[in-house]
């Protein structure tokens, strides 16, 4: 089929307005880090999974690759195409409709183009909390969020997105809807076919709408930031913090001082609460949420945090007294990844690991670095609840970035860790997967994606190296 007789089925499916090209697709094609800049033949934006599985059939029939497209802000690069201009990208930001409430369910049900923000705000309208948080959430989308079982900062009390997720619509390669939006919490009917979607990146279907678990609004919360000494008095306290509030602790975040003064450099406007640090020194971000009143809250928060100086796991301690204050330590957390984007060069690693084992991990593989590559400077920040650093350096100039991460990646897979905690793999992680998963895992995966898209069309080159149509990749 030539190129305009393709276009024209697409517009044919979706409206001229829909079928973007030349200067009008631009702005998808550029992945967040603005490293990598793809080719497309077009950018389609469907309006209702009706219209996804047409332009599915369409681009099944042409043997089109697509590529899906949420909110444009993953860190590998998986929603940016190739630069060969073979493929389309399909985003979904049009497909944002909230479809139900279920209160008495505790479920919402919404289109995979939804905004995360509007979703926690039409959960907090109805008196319920959607407690998926990350520092992307003003612009990445629900389906995007599941395509990438993203973390953020709730996940040690409520799960990354595929616990958050009951079920799913997607749309196949083959363009057929799988209507699979069951609110149920027990469902054991054979294979699980939710959970291979979510985390797929685009690589086996689209996600076209889901149906969500909503929680109750926490009566309280308070936020802590605490100056600690290092790691090993990081963990003590997260033990501490774990005990003293069990499921009422909903984050405990770590950040090196070098990330803080990185935030507090490229943001004047935004300070750290604290007088002198020592250098080397971390400091942790604490949330709890509480049934109770406020006054219960600050008891049981000042009780934890006296125990942890008196121990010497804290140096300094601030507690938000109202929620801007609160909302003060968290934008200092959240601009970590955008003081860094600014930084000439930042290599980044994205790594889970048993949390006992990341002071040793991180004291070894400083060392290790700063020997191999002198000058190297850490900026190391992380979700310690759940094991996963964001492990990140500014090499030396000229230091070359592929043989700093096989140093880091190595290490971690030695200590039995992995190589991509939240982010997913893209095409910036490709290779590392091959090299570091078994040959048995790759098989089953490379199984599964030649049984749901034997033609190899969704989002090849991604996950898995790219194959020809048809072949196992
Ligand atoms: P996109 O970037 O558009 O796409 C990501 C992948 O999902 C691609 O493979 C794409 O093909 C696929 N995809 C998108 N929509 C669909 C769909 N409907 N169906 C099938 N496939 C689809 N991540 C974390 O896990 N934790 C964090 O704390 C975190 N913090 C971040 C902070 C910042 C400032 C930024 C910029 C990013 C952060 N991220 C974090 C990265 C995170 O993965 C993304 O922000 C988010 O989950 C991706 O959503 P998106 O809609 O932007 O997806
Ligand atoms: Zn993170």
């Amino acid at each position: 089929m030539t190129r305009a007789g393709l276009l024209g089925d697409l517009i044919a499916c979706l409206g001229q307005a829909h079928v973007l090209t030349g200067a009008d697709a631009e702005p998808y094609l550029t992945d967040w880090r603005q490293a990598v800049t793809g080719r497309a033949l077009a950018v389609l934006r469907p309006a209702d999974s009706d219209e996804v599985a047409r332009v599915m059939r369409v681009c099944a029939a042409a043997g089109v690759p697509v590529v899906p497209q949420g909110g444009n802000t993953g860190q590998v690069a998986a929603a940016t195409p190739d630069a060969s201009a073979s493929a389309v990208v399909l985003s979904l930001l049009r497909m944002n409709r909230v479809r139900a409430v279920d209160l008495d369910n505790d479920t919402i049900t919404v289109e995979a183009g939804c905004v995360l923000q509007a979703v926690q705000e039409a959960a907090a309208q109805a008196g319920r909390l959607f407690p998926l948080s990350l520092g992307a959430e003003g612009s990445c989308t629900i389906g995007g969020n599941l395509a990438t079982n993203a973390g953020g900062t709730q996940v040690l009390r409520y799960g990354n997105a595929r616990e958050l997720a009951l079920g799913l619509e997607v749309v196949t390669p083959q363009g057929r809807i799988w209507h699979g939006l069951r609110g149920l919490r027990k469902d054991n009917t054979g294979y699980d076919l939710r959970d291979v979607y979510i985390g797929s990146e685009g690589t086996l279907g689209i996600i076209t709408a889901a149906v969500l678990k909503l929680f109750p609004l926490p009566r309280t919360q308070r936020t802590a930031l605490l100056a600690v000494p290092g790691l090993p008095q990081a963990l003590q306290l997260l033990q501490r913090a774990r005990a003293g509030f069990g499921a009422g602790l909903t984050a405990f975040e770590v950040m090196s001082l070098a990330c803080l003064q990185d935030v507090t450099r490229a943001f004047p406007q935004q300070r750290l609460p604290f007088a002198e640090l020592p250098e080397g020194a971390w400091c942790a971000l604490l949330e709890i949420s509480d049934s109770e009143d406020e006054q219960h809250a600050q008891e049981r928060l000042e009780a934890v945090l006296s125990a942890a100086m008196e121990a010497g796991e804290a140096l300094d301690a601030a507690v938000s007294v109202s929620g801007a204050q609160s909302a003060a330590f968290w934008h200092l957390r959240e601009s970590i990844t955008l003081a860094l984007a600014r930084a000439e060069a930042c290599v980044k690693h994205d790594i889970s690991l048993p949390a006992s084992r990341i002071p040793d991990f991180v004291r070894c593989t400083d060392e290790a670095l700063a020997a191999a590559y002198p000058g190297v400077a850490m900026r190391v920040f992380g979700h310690l609840g759940d094991g996963n650093l964001h492990y990140n350096l500014l090499p030396p100039a000229g230091a070359p970035q592929a043989d700093i991460q096989r140093l880091v990646h190595d290490r971690v897979h030695e200590a039995g860790g992995s190589i991509s905690a939240e982010q997913g793999i893209g095409q910036r992680r490709v290779q590392d997967l091959q090299r570091y998963k078994s040959e048995v895992e790759l098989d089953l995966m490379r199984r599964i994606k030649q049984a749901l898209d034997p033609q190899g069309l969704m989002n090849p080159g991604k996950v898995l190296p790219a194959s020809p149509a048809g072949a196992l990749p």
